[in-house]
């Protein structure tokens, strides 16, 4: 038996990051990976710009009575003219600057008549002056490589300029589900079988990492139908999961399976509940990760265990997401020999803060608590943790993405 944190920093680095880049258009950069170090190469903004609708001047031809000629109209986008002494400028947000201005004032601290201008408020020097490159200066640190790209990281792309990113490939993730008892959803299906839900989850999963689900194949439970499956996979993917078949019953041939294909194997009983089974194998340098069948358990183990491992492999610079500390809320005190991972939904506590409300039913085939948590809590092993205790949060919204 390996303890958790044991199983998860193994697999974690279980293969190394992807070498493939390519350049993608800004359009689709979300969800990929930056490939490299970004230095900004202009000044943002590029000229000292507006960030009031109003005037420009210069502070020294300021009094409450001064009624200021405006010498020109000048919008976003104009080439502003310099500022004459004793005048003033009318711009918008955005506008440039005009040389010589050292001030803009609000038009709402203003009154424009017969093309002059007059000022009631006495202006702060500098004021609402956006200055060349106060946010970002040409040279500096835009992004780490490793970033995984979000709609904040593309607008900084493009306000400099960038109309392609380089990223890393897309980790191509090959999905087995095994078992005699399943069937497709859309499929007819009798009473003693159960729909395939794992392949859809995993696939979704995946998907949810930004990682492609590449295939989703189905394997009876015959050493030969999973040999097949597996060659597939491994034949067009980075990493394969597999899910269900690697217990100790009688018809759980994944492991023989993996085995004949070459694969050394490791890990297999993780001290976690749910999870328990979970096995890694290398074969022709790709790792294999055979995850619980129980839909809970295969849920709980990709979330924790698998995706270190997939943000390794797509070279990201965050591999373990944060988790937090909160109170878990529970009727009776709980003990328990494995580590324990709770369905709970983080709610605001009516003290204030937030605490951790467990799913009523925890058995590892309720699929139905899954929509309803929102992350896991960690319960030590072989410690009775009682009703506002203290334990891990891993937020799926994090640890799912
Ligand atoms: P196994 O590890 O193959 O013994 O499966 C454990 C439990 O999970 C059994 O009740 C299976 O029916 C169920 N199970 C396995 N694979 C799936 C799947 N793809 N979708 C839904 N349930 C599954
Ligand atoms: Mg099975």
């Amino acid at each position: 038996m390996l303890d958790f944190d044991q199983a998860q920093t193994l697999l974690a680095n279980a293969a190394a990051p992807l070498q493939r880049t390519e350049h993608v258009d800004l359009a689709n950069a979300s969800g990929r990976v930056l490939a490299t170090h970004l230095d900004a190469t202009v000044d943002i903004p590029p000229a000292d710009n507006s960030a009031m609708d109003g005037y420009a001047l210069r502070l020294a031809d300021w009094s409450p009575e001064a009624r200021l000629p405006i010498q020109q109209r000048c919008y976003a986008g104009d080439v502003p003219e310099p500022l004459k002494p004793g005048q003033a400028i009318r711009l918008f947000t955005g506008s440039v600057i005009p040389a010589g201005a050292d001030v803009v004032v609000m038009q709402e601290d203003t009154t424009e008549a017969d093309n002059h201008v007059q000022i009631s408020r006495e202006p702060r020097p500098g004021q609402h002056i956006r200055r060349r490159g106060e946010d970002t200066m040409a040279g500096a640190a835009l992004l780490p490589a490793g970033t995984l790209l979000q709609a904040a990281h593309v607008a900084l792309l493009a306000s400099q300029g960038m109309a392609t990113v380089p990223v890393y490939g897309q980790l191509r993730v090959g999905i087995l589900t095994t078992g005699d008892e399943l069937v497709l959803p859309g499929q007819p299906r009798a009473t003693e079988q159960i729909y395939n839900s794992n392949g859809p989850m995993l696939a979704a999963m995946v998907r949810g990492m930004s990682a492609l689900p590449v295939h989703v194949l189905h394997a009876r439970d015959t050493e030969a139908d999973l040999l097949a499956a597996f060659k597939t996979l491994l034949a067009d993917c980075d990493l394969v999961l597999s899910v269900g078949g690697v217990s100790v019953g009688e018809r759980d041939l994944v492991k023989p399976a993996l085995a004949a294909l070459g694969g050394e194997l490791s890990l297999w009983k993780v001290r976690m509940k749910p999870g328990k089974p979970v096995a890694l194998a290398q074969i022709d340098g790709k790792p294999v990760v055979s995850l619980p069948g129980n839909p809970v358990s295969a849920y709980a183990v990709f979330a924790t265990l698998v995706t270190p491992l997939m943000r390794r492999m797509q070279g990201r610079e965050e591999i373990f997401p944060p988790v937090s500390q909160l109170p878990l809320r529970t009727a009776q005190p709980r003990q328990d020999g494995r580590e324990e991972f709770l369905r709970v939904q983080c709610r605001v506590a009516d003290e204030g803060g937030s605490e951790l409300v467990p799913y009523g039913h925890q058995g590892s085939g309720v699929i139905s608590s899954l929509p309803w948590s929102t992350g896991l809590a960690r319960l030590p092993a072989d410690v009775l943790v009682q009703d506002r205790d203290t334990v891990s949060y891993y937020d799926l919204r994090h640890w799912l993405a």
